[in-house]
């Protein structure tokens, strides 16, 4: 079975920047199972994932551009610090969720001051390019309900059967308790 549009492939993978830092990897963890076709992933690994089939090591560099895309100082903002509950906890490196017209985006605290936070909205890998291992660990068909979300139903996943990050915002009528 070959990687193609509505199938759920599972991944292992091991992400480094250009520098050879390690990001991430599976290594250790469960493989990534994503949905295949539905931008689910990195643009330019879903592209260079097309056609493989089971069992396939590559590696594969990454832009910037094809991956989380280019820094946007605009999503940096200053805000005060009142808005925040619990001001007195609040430190550089936190990270939460906002909702906004692109769905859900992960905020980071870069910077508090006396009375203002400055915030974050990049994604923390934006601007990097990256160098991906991976292997292609599994292939299946998706089922019906995973090609209507447009994302995979982990079997691990009870009551909602969202994978996790994959249904952010999906916005789907019982899905992660919408
Ligand atoms: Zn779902």
């Amino acid at each position: 079975m070959n990687i193609t549009k509505n199938r759920v492939v599972s991944i292992e993978y091991t992400l480094r920047d250009d520098k050879n830092n390690l990001l991430d990897t599976t290594s250790g963890a469960e493989p990534l199972d994503y949905l295949h076709g539905f931008e689910n992933i990195i643009p330019g690994l879903e592209k260079v994932l097309e056609g493989k089939s089971e069992g396939e090591r590559f590696s594969v560099n990454i832009p910037a551009a094809d991956a989380y895309g280019m820094r946007d100082e605009r999503l940096i903002a200053e805000v005060p610090l009142e808005n925040f509950n619990g001001a007195a906890e609040v430190k550089p490196g936190m990270q939460f969720h906002t909702r906004d017209s692109n769905g859900v985006r992960l905020i980071t605290v870069t910077k508090v001051a006396d009375n203002t936070v400055t915030i974050d909205g990049n994604h923390p890998l934006a601007g990097l390019d990256l160098v991906f291992d991976v292997t292609v660990a599994g292939i299946r068909e998706a089922s019906e309900e995973e090609l209507l979300h447009g994302h995979v139903h982990g079997h691990d996943h009870d009551g909602c059967g969202c994978n996790g990050g994959g249904c952010g915002g999906c916005g789907t009528e019982g899905c992660c308790g919408s």
